[in-house]
């Protein structure tokens, strides 16, 4: 049987639409994962459901996460955003992470996965982030390319140790960057996994969870090797999941 990996779409308020690039579905797809977009829904025992059906996550890209979801007020460069998804997303995160179900999150879901941790977020890096005196790059990198989107911009530093590491062999990556919020407050509990050339951190992880990793670039986008392996990670992590149980 193929692990079932629940996947957070993207909520159009307006017209009442779910949405989901395809890329998500098919990259798990390739991973050998069985792929199903969520309903969004405010019924929270349906929810409670749904998360219990599913093996593994994954939190897709977005619109930009409530500031007030980490104490912050809404300034004027924070752009859409979705109460409803952000609503679902905060309690599909934290029951996953309650349950030690494996969970990749991606873009905006790796910046609601810093907040349902505890942590901050920029708002808009282009005008709130100013590169620390360590980093290798002094000015800011461009996070926010145009398309096409598979080809990488920006390079990132995997940290020793982690589990991002482990999964990619490589301390280093080129990748793609299709973000104007990012993680200023790492959440406790969290490490930071890879940083990119400008100090801005572009992964992070929970130690010792089977798998609770949250990446800010968009792999699902990209062809190759790190690409494969990260979702490999999440539909094998995934099949050991059911009680233990490989399924
Ligand atoms: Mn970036």
């Amino acid at each position: 049987m193929r692990a079932k990996i629940g996947i957070m779409p993207s909520f159009d308020t307006e017209r009442n639409k779910i949405e989901v690039n395809l890329s998500y579905a098919e990259a798990i797809e390739k991973a050998g994962g069985l792929p199903l977009v969520l309903p969004i829904t405010s019924d929270k025992s349906l929810l409670e459901e749904l998360i219990q059906e599913m093996d593994g996550f994954l939190i897709s890209g977005g619109h930009d996460v409530n500031p007030a979801l980490y104490g912050q007020p809404v300034l004027d460069c924070c752009q859409e955003i979705c109460p409803r998804r952000d609503e679902q997303d905060y309690a599909l995160i934290k029951r996953a992470l309650e349950l030690d179900k494996p969970l990749l999150a991606i873009c905006r879901g790796a910046q609601m996965f810093n907040v349902v941790l505890g942590g901050t977020l920029y708002q808009d890096l282009p005008s709130q982030y100013i590169p620390p005196e360590a980093a290798a790059c002094k000015t800011p990198l461009t996070h926010n390319q145009e398309k096409p989107y598979h080809i990488p911009v920006h390079a990132v530093t995997i940290m020793e140790g982690t589990r991002l590491h482990d999964c990619l062999g490589a301390s280093g990556l080129r990748v793609n960057s299709i973000h104007h919020q990012g993680i200023r407050q790492l959440a406790p509990g969290a490490v930071a996994a890879a940083y990119a050339e400008d100090g801005l951190i572009e992964a992070i992880e929970v130690p010792g969870a089977r798998m609770a990793m949250a990446v800010q670039w968009h792999p699902e986008l990209m062809d190759g090797d790190a690409s494969r392996r990260l979702f490999s990670l999440l539909v094998d992590s995934s099949r050991h999941s059911r009680n233990g149980q490989v399924i």
